[in-house]
């Protein structure tokens, strides 16, 4: 019975008094610093899953960005600067906010064979790399949050080695940092990162090994800066070709 007499309390203490005195603190209100809503929404517009796509690699200092610290992400401060999404060659891609299109195929920044760059209002960039094709859109013309602007491909040009859309979050126009999406777009972050392939984890540094082994606790990215995640002591230890 006790619930039922609560609730039967609590209607009528709301109807004598309503709105505004009675608002209970919510439970779930959140306590750290990251915003309430984050300003961008996903590259893609079907739901995640094995069928559409998945969550591989998160930003940040992943083990696979630290064993290519000194190669294919050193430009980056060995960090991986970006979010990997796997899905098939061809799955469309869709802008994760308003803005205007910046670059086309600018592959000084990587993520080749095609790639795209979207300027936003708000001061970030959104770049989106190893497209199928050169995406039909020109420098300068505007482009709508969830309109598609390219297909997925293959940094291998295969569609069978490893299809997957590299997304970055950079500062507008410059593009010379990199930011955590995780921090940025609207997303159950901690879901994908369950149900995708991302199983290897974090590199931890022995001498601080707490320090950037979370989705949301990754640092910026200033590229052409001095390497972040050369540790003395990594671990895992450091990978040698056998
Ligand atoms: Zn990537």
């Amino acid at each position: 019975m006790r619930p039922f007499v609560l609730i039967v309390i609590g209607a009528s203490i709301r109807s004598a008094f309503p709105a505004v005195a009675l608002s209970p603190p919510d439970p779930f209100q959140r306590t750290d610093s990251a915003p309430e809503q984050r300003p961008f929404g996903l590259p893609f517009a079907e739901p995640p899953g094995p069928d559409t796509w998945l969550m591989v690699q998160p930003y940040g200092n992943t083990i696979g960005a630290f064993r290519q610290r000194k190669t294919t992400y050193r430009a980056g401060q060995g960090l991986h600067f970006g979010i990997d999404f796997a899905a098939r060659c061809g799955t469309p891609v869709v802008a994760i906010g308003d803005g205007m299109v910046s670059e086309v195929d600018a592959l000084f920044h990587g993520a080749a064979p095609h790639n795209l760059m979207i300027d936003h209002p708000n001061g970030y960039a959104s770049f989106y790399g190893h497209l199928l094709e050169r995406p039909p859109l020109s420098p300068g013309q505007p482009v709508r949050r969830g309109q598609v602007i390219g297909k997925v491909g293959d940094p291998d040009g295969t569609c069978r080695s490893r299809p997957h859309l590299h997304l970055e979050i950079r500062d507008a126009p410059a593009h010379r940092r990199a930011y955590n999406p995780v921090l940025l777009i609207e997303a159950d972050w901690d879901s994908l990162a369950l149900i995708g392939g991302f199983s290897r984890g974090f590199q931890k540094d022995l001498a601080d090994p707490r320090r950037w082994q979370f989705l949301d606790d990754q640092p910026e990215v200033v590229f052409g800066g001095p390497l972040l995640n050369d540790f003395a002591n990594p671990w895992p230890p450091e990978w040698r070709e056998p």
